[in-house]
Parts: structure tokens; C-alpha cells; sequence
């Protein structure tokens, strides 16, 4: 497995076609695309890495994954009423189909449906309140209580929110929003300006490994659904491509962080800043594919492959 993430990194830092860095946030434009991270986390307690898996980088939408989780326990399946569990077919973005479909946003994991689920643990709280508990749900699951907020990206990031706030008051216009707009967007600039590094990434993923040693933040139930999403719409209008070239659960990122889910034998994070025409990390999905190719991993079937890597 080392010698495979090693191979990886090394593809990765030899590639000249590295994408396009997020610049519609601005202090994610100027991040070196020439880095690459690599960390997986597996069902035995090991933790191995490659690249600049130490290096924090801003985990944007990789944080959905955590605040789903957060609403899910703070509501439960009542959340379904206000989000659906539809792949979009557009980018995480698009305000298309909020007026077609009477402001319910096809899923959590798009930028209208995160930003129903944030409003859901925010819930009851001040906005403090409520990220500290995003944040000790994290560093939980990572086992890492250095995990934190960059503050700098969370404020270069609402000053420029135009799109975000377009959703927020579509969906409040639809009754759709308990707090107020500021409050919500606020709250949500800060979850995705949380810093991880593939290392913390992979760690804090392990509660979705399914596994005796996992942490068990979630029920096994719970767990799976929240695979299948990461499956359908972890990748937004990339999402069927993913399924197809990786087979795994995952959930991006346009700071260029992926999280990846092998269910059973292990949690993955890849990182490269540079994003592909979807908008997740373009050498991370590539990473994957042949992560996925070399290990035999997929949900799709058993392992066979010529390295033959097991649990
Ligand atoms: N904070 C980003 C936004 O709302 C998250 C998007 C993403 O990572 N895809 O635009």
C-alpha cells in the first residue's frame, strides 16, 4: 500500500495538466496548484500518506459530509421534508431547479441543500454555538482536536457569497430557512473555511468506514445512507463519472480535497488544488482512479486485482 500511494504522488507531481484552482473565492486563488496530497486511513488502524498529506488545505464541500451527519442527529429523517436525495445533474451551484421544484433542493450536498442542513443543526443555537459543535463532531471523528477554522477564507469567502446569498433568500422566500440569511450563510462560510490536512481528512473519514474499529459517530444505518449520497451526489454533475472511473463513495471539495470511502477496509483523502470542468480536484480524481484500478476496490465487486491488496 505504500509503495502504491507512493507511485500515485509521483504520478501526480510529474503531470503537467494539473486543472484550474477555485478563484471565485479569493483567498483560494492564489494556492499553489502544484501540490499533492495522499492519506488513507484502514479498518486495521493504520494511517499511511504520500505527498503533502500534511499540509491543511480549506475542505469547502468536503465539510457537507460532517454537517449532514449533524442535522441527520439533530433531526433525523424529518431533514427529507426539507432536502431531497436526488443527483442534480448540474453544478453545486445552479439555482436552476430551486424554482421548479418549490424551493426543496435536490440533495445536501449541492450548495442549496447544504445550506438547508447547515440552517438544520444551526437550529436553537447562535452560530458559535453551532459550529463548535460541527467542529468537536470533527475532531472526534479525527481524533485531533487541532482541527479549526481559517477565519481569513471564511470572511473572503461570505464577502463574495453573491450566489450562495441568491439561494439562501430563494429558499427563504419558499419558507424553506428558520434563521435568518446572515445567520445561515455566516455559519456556512465558516464550515467549508474548516482546515484539514489529507491526513486529519482521512481520519475524520473513518466513521463511515463501516468497521470494528471506526469510530461510531453514526448508526450502521445512517452510515450507509450517507455512502449512497456521496455515491449519487458527492460529485455533483461529476458524480456518474465518478461512480464510474473510482467506484467509491465520495465527496469533493473546491479547495481540491476529496474524501473517499472504501466500505469496510479504509478512508481516503487526496488533495491537488487544480479542479476539473465539475469542480473537484482534477489530479485527486485521477489519484483515485488509479488507486481504485490498482487496489481492485470498488462497491461494484470483490477485489481481484493484480497486486492483489486486501483489507
Ligand atoms: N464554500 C463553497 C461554496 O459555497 C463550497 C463549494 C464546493 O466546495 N464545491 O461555493
Amino acid at each position: 500500500m505504500q509503495h502504491l500511494l507512493d507511485d500515485i504522488a509521483a504520478m501526480a507531481a510529474a503531470d503537467p495538466e494539473r486543472g484550474v484552482v477555485a478563484s471565485y473565492i479569493p483567498e483560494l486563488a492564489g494556492i499553489d496548484p502544484n501540490q499533492f496530497g495522499i492519506a488513507i486511513a484502514t479498518a486495521d488502524g493504520e494511517v499511511l500518506t504520500a505527498g503533502d498529506a500534511e499540509t491543511p488545505f480549506s475542505i469547502q464541500s468536503v465539510s457537507k459530509i460532517f454537517a449532514l451527519a449533524l442535522a441527520l442527529g439533530r433531526v433525523g429523517d424529518q431533514l427529507w421534508r426539507r432536502v431531497g436525495r436526488e443527483p442534480s445533474g448540474l453544478s453545486f451551484d445552479s439555482m436552476l431547479l430551486l424554482e421548479r421544484e418549490d424551493g426543496i433542493p435536490r440533495n445536501p450536498f449541492i450548495n442549496a441543500g447544504a445550506l438547508v442542513t447547515t440552517d438544520t443543526y444551526l437550529a436553537g443555537s447562535t452560530p458559535r454555538e453551532a459550529l463548535g459543535e460541527l467542529l468537536r463532531f470533527m475532531r472526534a471523528a479525527a481524533d485531533d482536536d487541532s482541527i479549526h477554522i481559517n477565519e481569513t477564507v471564511a470572511k473572503s469567502e461570505f464577502r463574495t457569497a453573491h450566489r450562495n446569498f441568491s439561494l439562501a433568500h430563494y429558499l427563504a422566500s419558499f419558507g424553506n430557512l428558520r434563521a435568518s440569511v446572515e445567520k445561515v450563510l455566516g455559519t456556512y462560510c465558516h464550515q467549508c473555511a474548516v482546515e484539514m490536512s489529507c491526513r486529519q481528512l482521512a481520519l475524520a473519514g473513518r466513521f463511515l468506514v463501516d468497521a470494528p474499529l471506526m469510530p461510531g459517530l453514526v448508526s450502521v444505518e445512517r452510515r450507509r445512507r450517507i455512502n449512497a449520497l456521496m455515491m449519487t451526489c458527492g460529485h455533483y454533475d461529476g458524480s456518474g463519472d465518478f461512480a464510474f472511473r473510482v467506484g467509491m463513495p465520495g465527496k469533493s471539495g473546491v479547495g481540491g480535497g476529496i474524501l473517499v470511502i472504501s466500505p469496510g477496509r479504509a478512508s481516503i483523502a487526496v488533495w491537488s488544488p487544480g479542479l476539473n470542468r465539475y469542480g473537484n480536484s482534477k489530479l485527486g480524481t485521477e489519484a483515485m482512479e488509479t488507486f481504485a484500478h490498482r487496489t481492485g476496490w470498488s462497491v461494484f465487486g470483490v477485489p481481484h486485482s493484480a497486486e492483489g491488496i486486501k483489507r
